[in-house]
C-alpha cells in the first residue's frame, strides 16, 4: 500500500509545450512573488526536453475536453 489514492491517468500533471506544442510535463510548482502579488508558476519539461517556467494560470491541458458548445436553436 502505498497511500495513493489519485485516480489512474491523473497522477502525472501534464501540458502542452509553447514551443513545440508537444506533450509535456509538469515537474515542478512554486508560488512567485510578482508586480500583482504571489503567482503560482509551473516548471514544464516537454518530449522534445524544451523546458520553461510558466504562470500556472497559463498551461494548457492536453486531454481537455473541448468545451460543449450547445448551439441548440429550436
Ligand atoms: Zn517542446
Amino acid at each position: 500500500m502505498d497511500g495513493t489514492n489519485a485516480p489512474v491517468g491523473a497522477a502525472l500533471d501534464t501540458t502542452t509545450c509553447p514551443e513545440c506544442g508537444a506533450l509535456a510535463e509538469v515537474t515542478e510548482r512554486a508560488v512567485l512573488e510578482s508586480t500583482d502579488g504571489p503567482v503560482e508558476h509551473a516548471r514544464v519539461q516537454c518530449v522534445a526536453r524544451h523546458w520553461f517556467l510558466l504562470p500556472a494560470a497559463s498551461l494548457t491541458s492536453p486531454s481537455a475536453p473541448t468545451p460543449a458548445r450547445t448551439s441548440l436553436r429550436s
